[in-house]
């Protein structure tokens, strides 16, 4: 074999099963300066500016995987200077020695190849590492966050060998395309090299909302591509990392969402990860932030923020729902789905749960005093919350220290909490509604609730949960079932208020059916207390 990586344009050395160069091109000499007889047996390794071990790894775990890894590179020159280049190695075994090859095909990073990726037409690696060192620098002056994802598609060579590499190449193409118009305008996705993709998300608000996009991604390839008549299914591994508090830099940023997109693939690919795993389930994460837990509420790091509760006949907002956001001073806005289960677990709920309140009727009562005297609010009890001994005491003195009054103050609750131990939780709610607060009955439709016991419990609304809303355009069952507990509450004489309504359709369709009350992004998310107040404000003027 008069070797076919001769004739390659571009530099290529290969190395055996023990890095050591088997040969070089002469375009590796051209480029190099170094002479293939004088490379032969040397270790590959001399060749480069000290990688650093992470680097080393990164490249090791690329090729067990995949066979396949590239990325950038600093090569010697003969004459001592340094170039960057990508470089990408294959693994390839050597029938006739049935011992692997490693090939390294070489691009000057400084050629005049452009910054675009020739086959995708997407930006390359080079071009994202600028535009994400910008981004940071922006990020870090206004206080944004930054997600990275590194997006490999799963089994890229299996379908290179079985298409061959022409439509291997169409396939990414095609992908690229499909995944670009996803994005938001602000959003930049490049090509990082033969089958990996990096996707770059600025202004997010929350951690958990790169996941949101994450699936839309991964839902718009589940339908396959038709490459000449054939169609072809891919899935793809994902890992992210979020700036601040993954990563310092481009570099470091880029290199630990990769990082995590190997663990997506060793746990059997067609998924993501977040780096550290983030928030969720990694056990040592989990540790961590029970112990910021702790110090949290001292260090001020929970704030409320109140989603608007609308009166469908006045269209005025009636009051709103206090629901709780940790700033994390590292992992930005945490949503209460991370860390209200582990609050509740280690018990720290409960006095988390009586900042919530005390901090809810705080704010309630400065609002009446500067005029809006009609606000309830409405706080979630958790069911550690709901069984602690004191719960009655801790609701008086929060009443007595805001100087809310009572009837302004509502308590959320689940049908479960509710259905576990009736006798004692009806002669609860009893006392509760004695002290003045009203009560409510959150996801309802969710749990299982007898009706006869319904009866029984002092509450005065039903919260249809979300999960019903969503369908309820759409599906029969889903409307029967909404219809169903709107005409049961105004039977037993109690209000309803159906959760995440998010469009004009679920709005008109409730209105049209007498819900008594609506909450959801279609009039509003949650607010700061500032935006809150504004909006009522103007609100409430109009109507
Ligand atoms: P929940 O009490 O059922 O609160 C409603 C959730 O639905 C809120 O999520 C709210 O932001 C979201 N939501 C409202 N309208 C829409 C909409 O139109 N579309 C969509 N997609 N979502 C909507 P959030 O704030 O993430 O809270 C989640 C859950 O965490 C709450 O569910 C509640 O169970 C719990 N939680 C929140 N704050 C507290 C708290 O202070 N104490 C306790 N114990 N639990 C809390
Ligand atoms: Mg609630
Ligand atoms: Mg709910």
């Amino acid at each position: 074999m008069a070797t076919e990586y001769q004739r390659v344009t571009g530099a290529v050395m290969v190395a055996d099963d023990a890095y050591r160069v088997l040969r070089v091109n002469p375009a590796f000499t051209e480029l190099t300066g170094f002479p293939a007889a004088l490379l032969a047996g040397s270790p590959s390794a001399d060749l480069y500016l000290r990688q650093s071990d992470q680097d080393h790894a990164i490249e090791r775990a690329a090729l067990d995987a995949e066979a396949i890894w590239s990325g950038q590179v600093s090569l010697k020159k003969a004459d001592g200077s340094i170039i960057k280049v990508m470089q990408t190695t294959v693994a390839t075994t050597i029938e006739d020695e049935g011992r692997c090859h490693y090939i390294h095909i070489i691009e000057p990073l400084d050629s005049a190849s452009g910054s675009y990726d020739q086959n995708t037409h997407l930006p390359d690696r080079r071009m994202f590492k600028e535009i994400l060192t910008q981004e940071l620098e922006n990020a870090k002056r206004k206080h944004f966050q930054i997600g990275v994802l590194f997006i490999d598609v799963d089994n890229f060579k299996v379908i290179n060998d079985s298409l061959g590499y022409v439509k291997g190449d169409q396939l990414l193409g095609e992908m690229a395309q499909r995944l670009k118009k996803l994005l938001r305008g602000n959003d930049l996705i490049a090509s990082v090299g033969g089958n990996r993709f990096a996707v770059l998300l600025t202004d997010l608000v929350h951690a958990e909302d790169a996941t949101i996009v994450i699936m839309k991604l991964m839902h718009a390839l589940e339908s396959g591509f038709d490459i000449d008549g054939q169609d072809v299914v891919i899935t793809v591994s994902i890992g992210i990392v979020i700036f601040p508090g993954d990563g310092d830099d481009s570099e470091e940023l880029l290199h630990h969402a990769e990082h995590s997109m190997y663990s997506v693939k060793a746990d059997g690919g067609n998924n993501y990860q977040f780096f550290k795993a983030s928030i969720q389930s990694s056990a040592v994460n989990r540790l961590s932030l029970e112990s910021e837990m702790r110090k949290a509420i001292e260090r001020r790091e929970f704030v409320l923020h109140y989603q608007p509760q609308i009166n469908t006949i006045s269209g005025h907002v009636i009051g709103m729902e206090a629901l709780i956001r940790w700033q994390h001073p590292e992992r930005g806005m945490v949503a209460p789905f991370h860390f209200i289960q582990i609050a509740e677990e280690t018990g720290m709920i409960v006095s988390i749960g009586d900042w919530v309140m005390h901090e809810a009727c705080r704010q309630t009562k400065a609002w009446h005093d500067a005029g809006l005297i009609d606000l309830k609010v409405a706080v979630n009890l958790s069911a550690r919350q709901f069984s602690d001994r004191h719960l009655l005491d801790r609701i008086a003195q929060v009443l007595a220290v805001s100087r809310l009054d009572p009837a302004y103050l509502e308590l959320e609750i689940t049908e479960s909490m509710v259905m576990r131990d009736i006798e004692n939780t009806i002669a609860l709610l009893e006392k509760i509604a004695a002290m003045g607060p009203s009560l409510s009955i959150d996801d309802f439709g969710t749990g299982y609730s007898s009706l006869s016991y319904l009866k029984r419990f002092p509450i005065n609304k039903l919260k249809i949960d979300k999960s019903f809303i969503d369908d309820v355009i759409i599906s029969d069952d889903d409307a029967k079932i909404v219809e169903a507990i709107i005409g049961l509450s105004h039977n037993l004489k109690l209000n309803v208020i159906c959760e995440g309504v998010e469009d004009a359709d679920q709005f008109g369709w409730l209105q049209e059916r007498q819900c008594n009350e609506i909450q959801g992004y279609y009039f509003s998310k949650p607010l700061l207390a500032a935006e809150f107040e504004a909006f009522v404000r103007s609100r409430n003027a109009c109507f």
